[in-house]
């Protein structure tokens, strides 16, 4: 069984009387990509700070590579890498400094990656830290924060500077040059997590309400055309996993969760109706989800 880099299990995170996180579990099993995806607000950058020790949680319990993560020991945060969404490096170093500077506090560097990732991702070493622009900046955090080639990375919004084209192009670099390493990143774009991620969980309303291979999710949620010989009833009418549904005279428009290949037929008789299955987009899936 492969190893979990991170656990986590009850977690619940409140500021004052405001619930960010309710009782969440999540689990990440090492070589994995997870794309931890939801609303601006939602508590994506509360849920990293909770996995990896830097906030405490007032319920639950956080598991970071086998350690507790709020006693994590130096040797554990050796093993981690973390670029967090408001980046604060030193900005009258430049980046050879920078990179000098950072490498000093870690036994274990690898200048020559560094400097190949400079190259790769068009930073030039002479150049003031300060004076780079917002996605240079994150660039050079994410190179910083692989130097020491960590087993697990965790990336608040790495692509929350750049615009839609570039980021794809720039996750799909990313995750070209981190190799094998597990990867946990925070996305609120759902379009990220195509081709990069191999799984998603989705945190909503406090809650993660999705957690797997990003295959799967697209199996498991479904929209279904229903259209039945009588008028629907609007108050009573239910399906198995139903997310929402749209009634309207003898036609159901419903998205659902957790869809096997036998609903349609089951709800054909229960509502004397005939279904069609409708496949979504990531994107969509991502509003039935989050469907008010
Ligand atoms: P996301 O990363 O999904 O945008 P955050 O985890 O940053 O969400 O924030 C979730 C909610 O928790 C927001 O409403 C935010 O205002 C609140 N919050 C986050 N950190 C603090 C804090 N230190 N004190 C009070 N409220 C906070």
């Amino acid at each position: 069984m492969s190893e979990t880099m991170l656990d986590l299990r009850g977690v619940s995170k409140s500021f004052g009387h405001k619930a960010v996180l309710k009782e969440v579990d999540l689990s990440l099993p090492a070589g994995s990509v997870l794309g931890l995806v939801g609303k601006n607000g939602t508590g994506k950058t509360t849920l990293l700070k909770c996995a990896l020790g830097l906030q405490r949680p007032q319920r639950g319990d956080v598991h970071i590579l086998g350690e507790p993560a709020w006693e994590l020991s130096a040797a554990g945060k050796e093993r981690l890498g973390y670029v967090p969404q408001k980046i604060d490096l030193c900005p009258w170093m430049n980046i050879r400094q920078i990179a000098a500077y950072t490498g000093a506090f870690y036994p274990r560097w690898n200048k020559a990656l560094v400097e190949r990732m400079l190259q790769e991702w068009e930073l030039n070493p002479k150049d003031r830290v300060g004076l780079l622009s917002v996605g240079q900046t994150q660039k050079l955090a994410i190179i910083l924060a692989l130097g020491h080639e960590p087993e697990l990375l965790v990336l608040d919004e790495p692509a929350a500077s750049l615009d839609p084209m570039a980021r794809r192009q720039f996750l799909e670099t990313l995750l070209d040059t981190v190799g094998e390493r597990t990867v946990l990143f925070s996305t609120h774009i759902t379009s990220d997590l195509e081709r990069v991620a191999d799984r998603v969980a989705v945190l909503k309303d406090g809650k993660i309400v999705y957690c797997g291979e990003l295959d799967a999710l697209k199996d498991s949620v479904k929209r279904l055309h229903v259209q039945a010989a009588a008028t629907l009833p609007d108050g009573s009418f239910d399906v198995p996993g139903m997310l929402h549904a749209k009634l309207t005279g003898n036609e159901a428009v419903v998205s659902v969760q957790d869809f096997t290949a036998d609903l349609p037929e089951r709800i054909a008789q229960q509502w004397s109706a005939s279904v069609a299955v409708e496949d979504l987009n990531l994107e969509d899936i991502f509003l039935e989800l989050h469907h008010e």
